[in-house]
């Protein structure tokens, strides 16, 4: 298993250094592991004036998987836009053709007070959403902002979704629910938009490959409503870019905290790239305080991912689940009586925990 490790700027090399820790101590006890570092974003800049140096795309290309920190910090913010880290990172994503955007949300019931809503509706959560990456109204041609004929600016994006790009993703989304509760909700709005009707149609056609899948179908606006109203009903949701990105950010604020929820974005062939939700939080870098959970739930999420090697995946989990259950807390999700560390010692924890 090849993986490149890409730590960036900020806090991530501090919590990507612990995912590679929990790694190691999984190759110890067996797996077979390969990992190779490079530079991205502000790093990338630094080291090569790229925010995604030649080297370190080749080093991905040839990697079966991309474990990555966070790019990003206020030293780079006056860089020309091309030169800047946040391109490394869409330049990266578009030159793997990383379609599938996996979101989980869990919520691990000790955290249960971080959430902003009432621990019974939210205790014990956990969801994934599966949101397309590469096309619909982000990409969508023809797009722009011109005069019109009373002289006026007007401005127009396209939503536009080829039937393959919504049976790729769609496809993702059944391989997931079969790993997880075997129930996918397909989310669209095809009681207005006729991509909505295209996409409906096309993941009805793929659900027939998936016949232990439960699928049901959800307007966005309900999505929206049910997933505060009432998120342990999902297992799997499945969504295009512009809905899934609203949706996911609604979903990971349900369990209250930025530094426990990984990433994930899949090509065709499972190749994955993964990385905490969080960025490079330039208020806490190089003070060993940053939670590196979220980086180390994410290497977890490559074993199962890329390299269908759940049994390895659970372990990871279940080593923070009996972290958390001991008191064991980073600063972000500090609760009273608990145990404080920082990032290491946090990453030291898990690793004694497996
Ligand atoms: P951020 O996620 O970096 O930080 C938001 C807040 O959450 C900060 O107070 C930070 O201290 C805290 N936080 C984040 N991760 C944490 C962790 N693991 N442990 C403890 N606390 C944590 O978002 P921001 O402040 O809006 O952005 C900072 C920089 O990160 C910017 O340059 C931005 O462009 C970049 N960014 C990068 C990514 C990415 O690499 N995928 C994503 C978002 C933002």
């Amino acid at each position: 298993m090849k993986i490149a490790v890409l730590p960036g700027d900020g806090i991530g090399p501090e919590v990507t250094a612990q995912a590679v820790k929990v790694l190691r101590a999984l190759a110890r006890d067996g797996l077979s592991l390969e990992m190779e570092e490079a530079p991205i974003g502000g790093a990338g800049y630094d080291a090569a004036g790229d925010p995604l140096p030649e080297a370190t795309l080749r080093l991905a290309q040839a990697a079966d998987a991309v474990l990555l920190g966070a790019v990003g910090g206020p030293k780079y913010d006056t860089l020309a836009r091309p030169l800047r880290p946040e391109q490394g990172l869409l330049r990266i994503r578009k030159e793997l053709n990383l379609f599938a955007n996996l979101r989980p949300a869990r919520l691990y019931p000790e955290l249960a007070e971080a959430s902003t809503l009432r621990p019974e509706v939210v205790s014990g959560l956990d969801l994934m959403i599966v949101r397309e990456l590469t096309g619909d109204l982000y990409f969508g041609e023809p797009r722009g902002i011109h005069l019109n004929a009373d002289g006026e600016r007007e401005a127009y994006n396209t939503m536009r979704y080829a039937e393959s790009e919504i049976r790729r993703v769609a496809h993702i989304g059944f391989q997931i629910a079969m790993k997880r509760g075997k129930k996918l909700c397909s989310v669209e709005k095809a009681n207005v938009l006729e991509t909505s009707e295209l996409w409906r149609e096309v993941v009805i056609e793929v659900a027939r490959e998936y016949p232990d899948v439960a699928l049901s179908h959800m307007y966005v606006d309900n999505a929206a409503m049910q997933l505060v109203r009432n998120p342990k009903q999902f297992d799997v949701i499945l969504t295009g870019n512009i809905f899934g990105d609203i949706l996911s950010d609604e979903a990971s604020m349900l369990t209250g905290s930025i530094g426990m929820l990984g990433s994930a974005s899949l090509d065709a062939t499972s190749k994955g790239m993964y990385e905490p939700i969080h960025g490079s939080a330039p208020d806490i870098a190089g003070q060993d305080k940053a939670n590196p959970l979220a980086t180390i739930l994410s290497a977890a999420m490559m074993l199962r991912y890329t390299f269908s090697h759940d049994e390895a995946a659970n372990r990871i989990e279940a080593s923070v689940s009996k972290v958390l259950a001991k008191g064991m807390r980073t600063g972000d999700i500090a609760t009273p009586g608990c145990t404080l560390l920082g990032c290491a010692a946090m990453g030291d924890a898990v690793v004694a925990a497996l």
